[in-house]
This record gives C-alpha cells, structure tokens and sequence, in this order.
C-alpha cells in the first residue's frame, strides 16, 4: 500500500519502466471484444491490415512480417533458428544486458558467436564491424547481430552507419537487429538499411500489452532459411508464409491482441504519423536528459550521438542503491522506474518516456524522481524539473512560430 494513503490506492499508477508503456484507453476497448473465430473471413481481413501495416511501422515495401503468439525473448530465437545451421559463425555485442541474453540464446543452438566486449555505455562501434568483415576474407562470418535500442542502458546503436560499415567491407553477412526498444519510438528504417531480420516486441512503442513477437525478414533471409537446418517448428517462417498469404495462422493466433495492433498501427501511422512520433520520443528523451544534468546526475550513456529516445538511464552517486530508491519512490509517489539489469544492478535506474505519452505525464515522472531525490537524501540539484519545463515549453513556442 502506498504511504499517502492506508486504504486504497489513488489516481493512476505511474507506469514509467521501459516496456512495458503505458497501453491507451483505445486500445484496450479495441481488444475488449468478443474473440472471434481465427478461421472465419472476418480475421482473415484483421490479419491482412496488421500483416500490411507493420510494413509501414518496419518501413519496409519487400519481405515478409512474422507475428508470433509470444514475448520478444521468442522472436528472438526465432530470428536464430530460421536462420543458421549449427557450428555457425556470427559477431554480436556486448552492449549491455539484452545483447548478452540474446548471445546465450545464440550459444545455446550451438553457433559459435565472437562476442565483442563493451563497456555498457556506448554502442556497436562501426568501425569494428568493418575491421572484422574486412578481416574474414572467407566470409565464415554469417551474420552481424545487434541490438538498436539497449533497453538496459539506454544507448542506441547506429544501424544505418554499421550497414555502411558491412557494405564498404564488401562483405555478404545477413544484418539481423533487435528493435524491441525502438520500433515505433526511434527511427528504424529496415529497407534503408537492408536489415534482414529485425526482431520486435508488442510491449513497447507500438503500445499494447506483452504478447506479441515479431520477426521482419527480408527476401535475403527467407532465401537463407530455406537452407538453414538448426531444428525448428513452432517457429518455422515456412509453415507460416503460406497461410498468411490468405490471412490465416498455422496456429491460433493472439486474436484479441490483434484487434489491438490493429488500432496502434492506425494511431501511429495512419493518425500521428511516424515522423512525428519519432520527434515526440525525441523531445521528452531530450528534456529528461536536461533534467538528469541539472540534477547533476550521470547519464549511463557516454555519447551524445547514441543517446537513446525511448529511456535514460541514470547512476545513482556511490553508496546509494537504485532498488532502495525506486522502492521509496513507488511507495510514496505510485511510480515505477526501471531497474538496473544485469552488472548494473544497484546502480543504475531507468526512466522509461516511450509508447503512449504526454509532457504533463513526464513532468509528474520527473517530479516523482525529483521528490524521490529529496526524501532519499540523494545529493542532487534542485532544478532538474524546471529545466525539463523550459525545454518543453521552448520548443512548444518554436511550433507556435513555425506554423504561424
Ligand atoms: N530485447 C530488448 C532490447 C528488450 O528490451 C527486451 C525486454 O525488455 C527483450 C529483448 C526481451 O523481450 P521479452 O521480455 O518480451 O521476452
């Protein structure tokens, strides 16, 4: 029970971790309908406009969308057994702590992944991306693994420039990209870039409960799976190409989540726009940051230029313990934070600003860190709010301009 009140819970929780977000009201009265039946015209029809329309939310015109009745963790070994045979050769991250869980996975099928250490606070170095291609000149190297968005730390890793890095190479390994924590927040282009499989996640930019996987896979990739034997089934793209086509799973499909997907896609693309969802994801990951400084705190993430739009984590000064300060400020204030996974548990925390979100429901999560940086004796600044206003309010005034 929270402490302003011994008898029941009041106002709305603050759900501000990085995924799951918050899920509009629209969304949950989309799924709030009587399932119907998966084989029946009617679905067909909700399959076909979710199948197409995540090829928009992918920005992709070529290749197919895989959706699966499950979280990102089994997208992700999708997007490894479709792809690989055993004993094969890949180049992941280390950028933090989804990078390491999904090399695990990787390892467990048995490819044998060069895992390139990193420090948790910066990205995928292209430059080391084009020393290793350029160095395999047998090109036993199958595939360049990376994650977009690391949702454990807050660093985004820039795709267009490790792709530039793999064409200069000259070197034919697949591009396969996790974007659990960018789609529909942060720029993703997988045309643009030639990713070949980009694993995605219903839980996050695109607004709607956990449950959802997907796989987007080029024409490349399907043309690899075909020979690629590490064991598969409930995955299998072959066994689901052919009944998408009419609209139809080999399995039961979420259908209610659906429903959902189908209202996020027309929200994002069809009503705000993606452009303008990526610059709103922008502005409030722009403002926290401005707060974080002038709290006179430390980013986790140590380049500017990989800042990432859908969170910011935050360290906490030595001697303090992020669980202890996220549990005072749930307690007192009803707002959850995102914890610190992996090696940066008890020190860091996460502020989570994507999917469905506003400047008044991020002014009351800084004020909820803020006052939790008071009653925690966290040695802060006191203007981090203020300074989050003003860049808010700024740019409000420079729109008001421009469209005058
Ligand atoms: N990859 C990233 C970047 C994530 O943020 C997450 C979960 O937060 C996952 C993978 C795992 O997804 P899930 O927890 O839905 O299985």
């Amino acid at each position: 029970m929270h402490r302003y009140s011994n008898t029941r819970e009041l106002g709305r929780h603050f759900l501000q971790i990085p995924g799951p977000t918050n899920v509009p009201d629209r969304i949950l009265r989309a799924i709030d309908r009587p399932t119907i039946d998966h084989r029946s015209v009617e679905f067909a029809q909700l399959a076909r406009e979710c199948l197409e329309g995540m090829k928009m939310v992918f920005k992709m015109d070529s290749g197919h969308v895989f959706i699966y009745p499950a979280s990102g963790t089994g997208a992700w070994e999708a997007a490894i057994v479709n792809t690989f045979s055993p004993g094969e050769r890949v180049l992941m991250f280390e950028t933090g702590h989804f990078a390491t869980l999904w090399r695990a996975i990787a390892e467990s099928f048995g490819l044998v992944v060069d895992f390139l250490p990193g420090d948790w606070r910066h990205g995928v170095d292209p430059t080391v991306v084009g020393s290793k291609l350029t160095a395999d000149a047998e090109h036993e190297i199958k595939a360049v693994i990376c994650v977009h968005n690391e949702t454990s730390t807050g660093v985004t890793s820039r795709i267009g420039e490790v792709r530039r890095a793999m064409d200069a190479a000259n070197h034919p390994a697949l591009l396969i990209v996790d974007v659990i924590s960018s789609l529909a927040s942060i720029d993703y282009r997988q045309d643009e870039w030639r990713v070949d499989v980009a694993v995605a996640g219903s839980q996050k930019g695109l607004m709607l409960p956990p449950g959802l996987g997907f796989n987007a896979v080029s024409e490349k990739a399907i043309a690899v799976s075909k020979k690629a034997c590490l064991p598969r089934s409930f995955w299998a793209w072959d066994s689901m190409l052919e009944p998408n086509e009419s609209g139809f799973f080999p399995y039961t499909p979420a259908t209610n989540l659906l429903f959902g997907l189908r209202e996020a896609i027309s929200m994002l693309v069809s009503e705000e726009g993606l452009q303008n969802v990526f610059h709103r994801h922008y502005r409030h990951a722009e403002a926290t940051r401005r707060a974080v400084q002038a709290w006179g705190l430390e980013l986790l993430c140590q380049e500017p230029e990989e800042y990432s739009n859908s969170l910011t984590a935050v360290l906490l000064p030595e001697g303090f313990d992020e669980a202890e300060f996220r549990r005072l400020v749930l307690e007192n204030f009803n707002l959850s934070l995102g914890s610190g996974l992996g090696k940066l548990k008890g020190r860091v925390f996460r502020i989570g600003h994507l999917g469905d979100f506003n400047d008044l429901m991020l002014c009351g999560t800084l004020c909820g860190v803020e006052m939790g940086l008071r009653k925690s004796g966290v040695p802060f600044r006191q203007k981090g709010v203020e300074a989050a206003i003003e860049y808010l309010s700024s740019e409000l005034r420079e729109q008001t301009c421009v469209s005058k």
